[in-house]
C-alpha cells in the first residue's frame, strides 16, 4: 500500500522528522486559504498523486509540473486549479497520467545542497538497509547508474536497531558535520523509528535538503507498506486511496485474490502464484498475451472463484479466459461451481478454457459438462495455452 505526499509529511510530524510546514486542500478555495495560513511569500503548490517525478511532470490540459512555486494565496489559488480535476503525466505514471484530486501548499524553503535518504528491506540480508547518497533531487536509478560511488549503504541489525556511530556514519557520508550532524542523526533515528512502527517496506525522503541558515527537512516523501502488517496498522489503512488504485485490484483486494492487471487479452485464473506465473509463460510462447495475473489461491471458495471471475471479465480487454488449476487442497468441484456460477451471471459469451488437475477432478469435470456452458476443456498446460490462443483468433 502507498500513500500521498501529504499524509507522509503527517507521520513525519507524529516521529519527529523534521519537515516545511504544509496543508492539504481539496479545491482552489481551501488552497487559497492554506497559503494565508502557513503566510510568507514563498510557497509551493505540489499536486498529490501515488507517482514520483511530479515536479517534471506535465498535465493533460497542457499546464507545465506538478510542483510550482508561488507567491500570494490568490496565485496559489489560480496555480491549485490548473492541477485539480487535471491528470498529471510523468515518468512514473504511463501515458495516461493520474488525476488529481488534492493539492499540497507548503512553504518554500531555500535549498543549498539536496540529499536522498531511504530506508528498506534487504532481501540479501533480511535486515533494514539504509540508502543515502549525495545526489538528492533526482531519481535513485539514475544515480545508481551513472554515479554508483554516490550511493552508500547502511545494513540495520533488526533487533539492535540504528545505532548512533550509523547515524553519525551516514551523516558523515553526506557531508553533515558539526550541528547538521546532530540534525541529521535526530532526524535518521526518527526516520527509523517510522519504518519500523509503521510496518513500511519502503520509506524515502527526496529530497532531504539542507538550507542556507542550517536546516535539515524533508522536503518530499515516499512510504510502501507491508501488504501483510496492515490489519495492524489501522491509522495506515485509514490513509489509502482507492481512486490510486486500479479498480480491478481494489475489487480483487477485498475478495483476499492476488491479482494484477496487465495490458494482454487473455484472461488467466489459476491457485498457486507459481503455476499463475507459468501459466502467464506459456500464454505468451504460445503466441497470446495474458490480461492479468490471477492467484486465487490455495484454499478458494466459490464465491471468491465467482469474484474473481467477474473482476477478469470487467476489463474490455479480455478476449478469452484460461483457468488453469492444480486441486493440491484445492477442489476442483469448489473452482467449477465458481465458474459456473459466474458465467450464468454475467452471460459468458467469451471463449473459455478449462485445465482441470488433481483432487476431486471428476466431480469437477462433470459439473462443467452438465452445466451446458460452452467450455473448451484442455489436459496439459501446453494443450490448454494453444487452445485458447487459437479460440481467440477464431472468434
Ligand atoms: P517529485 O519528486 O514528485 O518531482 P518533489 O517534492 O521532490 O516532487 O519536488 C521536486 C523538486 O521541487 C524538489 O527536488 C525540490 O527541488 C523542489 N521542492 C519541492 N518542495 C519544495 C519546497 N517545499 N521548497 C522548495 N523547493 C521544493
Ligand atoms: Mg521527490
Amino acid at each position: 500500500m502507498n500513500i500521498h505526499e501529504y499524509q507522509a509529511r503527517e507521520l513525519f510530524e507524529k516521529f519527529g522528522v523534521a519537515t516545511s510546514k504544509g496543508h492539504v486542500a481539496s479545491t482552489p478555495e481551501e488552497a487559497e486559504k492554506a497559503a494565508a495560513a502557513i503566510g510568507g511569500s514563498n510557497l509551493v503548490v505540489k499536486a498529490q498523486i501515488h507517482a514520483g517525478g511530479r515536479g517534471k511532470g506535465t498535465f493533460t490540459n497542457g499546464f507545465q509540473g506538478g510542483v510550482k512555486l508561488v507567491h500570494t494565496p490568490t496565485e496559489a489559488r489560480d496555480i491549485a486549479s490548473k492541477m485539480l480535476g487535471h491528470a498529471l503525466v510523468t515518468k512514473q505514471t504511463g501515458p495516461e497520467g493520474r488525476v488529481v484530486n488534492k493539492v499540497f501548499i507548503a512553504e518554500a524553503v531555500d535549498i543549498s545542497r539536496e540529499l536522498y535518504i531511504a530506508i528498506l528491506v534487504d532481501r540479501a540480508t533480511s535486515a533494514p538497509m539504509i540508502i543515502a547518497s549525495t545526489e538528492g533531487g533526482m531519481d535513485i536509478e539514475t544515480v545508481a547508474e551513472h554515479t554508483p560511488e554516490k550511493i552508500f549503504h547502511v545494513s540495520v541489525d533488526p533487533l539492535l536497531g540504528l545505532q548512533p556511530f550509523q547515524t553519525r556514519k551516514i551523516a558523515a557520508n553526506l557531508g553533515l558535520r558539526g550541528p547538521l550532524m546532530t540534525q541529521a542523526s535526530k532526524l535518521f533515528t526518527a526516520l527509523y523509528r517510522t519504518f519500523i512502527e509503521s510496518d513500511c517496506s519502503m520509506v524515502e525522503i527526496n529530497p532531504l535538503v539542507v538550507t542556507p541558515d542550517g536546516r535539515l527537512l524533508a522536503l518530499d516523501a515516499k512510504f510502501n507498506f507491508d501488504d501483510n502488517a496492515l490489519y495492524r496498522q489501522p491509522a495506515i489503512v485509514a490513509m489509502r486511496d482507492k481512486e490510486e488504485e486500479d479498480p480491478r485490484e481494489v475489487a480483487a483486494s477485498e475478495f483476499n485474490l492476488n491479482y494484477i492487471g496487465l495490458d494482454g487479452n487473455i484472461a488467466c485464473l489459476v491457485n498457486g502464484a507459481g503455476l499463475a506465473m507459468a501459466t502467464m509463460d506459456i500464454v505468451q510462447f504460445a503466441g497470446g498475451k495474458p490480461a492479468n495475473f490471477l492467484d486465487v489461491g490455495g484454499g478458494a471458495t466459490k464465491d471468491q472463484v465467482c469474484a474473481a471471475f467477474k473482476i477478469i471479465l470487467s476489463d474490455k480487454n479480455v478476449e478469452g479466459i484460461l483457468v488453469n488449476i492444480f486441486g493440491g487442497i484445492m477442489d476442483c468441484n469448489v473452482i467449477a461451481n465458481g465458474i459456473v456460477e459466474a458465467a450464468r451471471e454475467v452471460g459468458l459469451k467469451l471463449p473459455l478454457v478449462v485445465r482441470l488437475e488433481g483432487n476431486n477432478v471428476e466431480a469437477g469435470k462433470k459439473t462443467l459438462s452438465e452445466s451446458g456452458l460452452t467450455i473448451i476443456s484442455a489436459s496439459t498446460l501446453a494443450d490448454a495455452a494453444q487452445k485458447i490462443v487459437a479460440a481467440v483468433k477464431a472468434a
